[in-house]
Parts: structure tokens; sequence; C-alpha cells
């Protein structure tokens, strides 16, 4: 932990970066989220076990994404997070120091992108086993037995969109669930309407989801959505071959942009 303040200290007064993303006490012995700016602030700073939080969803917050140089104590699902936000053009290289941190809690150097994608080729990141468990028992269910899986489990959601705010790939300014003309899907909590707004979420990460989990860990009903996002990298690596967030110029699996592009309409 000393090895992570000192390296946060030194960055913010040699002004290298204008924040750190880190890790702090919180409340009743929770661990949150904190964004030291002044050397003398990243004393508070910590790491352990509870730091579990993939910080790289803040990378995408406008009050983050626009200051020119940021720091980010990013463990390996917030560098996979960061290789791929970096391959959809919403980050640059140049504008990140990263302060590592291995599964051991030490202190990784990661000098930049090549680095870290040559650090994640040699770790395992494999999704839990008892999530492992749970899609290999929906795997075996009858497409009905399937269905009443999913409404059960979905039923509860009221929308509140907590896992949308924890993912570091649903940095949409304006997302669709807040479109009103038309209106994609129905604003109160219904078993249709909750059915549409997780089905497109997931299409949405389909082949962009990095297994953080985050989402699920969010959900204050504890509806294992990250599953379904979960499901979906299973089917692009085994119909496409590629994982998400080990590579900073991937190409999309489900999407792609031309400059060329004879439609106007995205530019
Ligand atoms: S597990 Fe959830 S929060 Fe993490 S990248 Fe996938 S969809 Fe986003
Ligand atoms: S966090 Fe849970 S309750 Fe809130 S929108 Fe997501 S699934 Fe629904």
């Amino acid at each position: 932990m000393d090895d992570l303040r000192k390296k946060a200290k030194d960055l913010l007064e040699s002004q290298a970066v204008n924040v750190i993303i880190g890790y702090g006490e919180g409340t009743s012995g929770a661990v949150r989220a904190i964004f030291p700016r002044k050397a003398e602030e990243t004393d508070k700073l910590i790491y352990d076990d509870r730091c579990t939080q993939n910080l790289a969803v803040y990378l995408m917050k406008h009050e983050i994404k626009h200051m020119e140089k940021k720091g980010i104590v990013a463990t390996i699902p917030a560098m996979r997070s960061i290789l791929q936000v970096a391959s959809e053009y919403q980050l640059k290289e140049d504008e990140l120091v990263i302060l590592g941190i291995g599964p051991d809690g030490k202190l990784v150097d990661i000098p930049g992108f090549k680095a870290m994608e040559d650090y994640l080729a040699t770790q395992d990141f494999g999704i839990q086993e008892d999530d492992k468990a749970i899609l290999r028992k929906i795997d075996a269910m009858s497409m009905e037995e399937r269905w009443s899986f999913w409404k059960d489990e979905l039923s509860p959601c009221f929308k509140c969109y907590a896992c949308r705010a924890a993912c570091p790939m649903c940095y949409c300014t304006r997302c669709f669930v807040e479109v009103n003309t038309p209106q994609w899907i129905p604003i109160s909590a219904n078993e249709i309407g909750n059915f549409e707004w997780h089905l497109l979420r997931a299409m949405h990460l389909a082949g962009r989801c990095i297994n953080c989990g985050e989402c699920g860990r969010a959900c204050p009903l504890e509806i294992p959505i990250h599953l379904l996002t979960y499901k979906m990298t299973e089917d692009v690596q085994t119909d496409f071959g590629v994982t998400a967030g080990l590579k900073a110029d991937m190409p999309s699996v489900l999407s792609t942009y031309k400059l060329e592009d004879k439609e106007t309409f995205i530019r």
C-alpha cells in the first residue's frame, strides 16, 4: 500500500496527472472510490481484499473523462475495461497513467497499452465457479424452463439502472431507455418491459462485456444479470473467437464504423 500511495503522490506532485481514481475507506467497513487531486490526499488510498469494484467506470464519467490526465488504480478487470473502451475510441493512451494491481495485491508496472496487453496475456481471468455452474444449469434447461427462470429473476427489477451505472462499457450519454420518441421500452417495471431492458442491454454488451461482474454486484435486488452478458461473452468467443478487453485496437464484433460510409446519420 505504501508503494501505491507513494506512486500516486509522485504523480500528483509532478502534475503528471490531475486526479487519481482509487479505493478508500467508506462507512461501516465498506470501501468506496476516492479521487485524490492533491498529493496530501493520497494517504487515503487503500488496497486490500475488499477492493473489488471495477474503477474503470469512472474514466467514462463526464467529470473525469474530460480531464487532461488521469491516474487509475487498475485491477485486472479495470485493465481489460480500459483496453475495451480504448478499442472503441473512448480513451487515449497518453491521457492515462495506470497504477496496475496484480492478483497478489502488489503494484505492477504498466507503462502503456502494449505492456497492459502483454501483462493480460499472462493472466487467467475465467469466470467464478458458482457463476459457471449456474450458466451450465441454464444451458441444460428447455426453452420454456429458461424463459421461466429469467421471468422469475427479472420480474422484481424496478429499473433503477444501478447495473448500467456500474458498467464501464455503458457510457452512452443518452441510453435507449431514456429515449421516448419512440419509446423503446416502457418506463414502468413490468414483465415485457423488464425483458426488453435486459435483453437490449445484453445485446449492446455482446462482444464488449469483460466479465467483471460489477452489474450483478451493483443490483440492490441481487438479480444475477451479469450472467446474461457472461453468456453473450461465451457465445461471442465460440462463434467469433474474440475475447473483449485484450487489445486496444480490437475491431468490434457486432458493429462497424467507416469514415467513408455513405450514410450520414452517424457523422
Ligand atoms: S460484467 Fe456487467 S459491469 Fe462488467 S463489463 Fe460485463 S456488463 Fe459491464
Ligand atoms: S440494478 Fe437491478 S433493479 Fe436496478 S435496473 Fe439493474 S437489474 Fe434492475
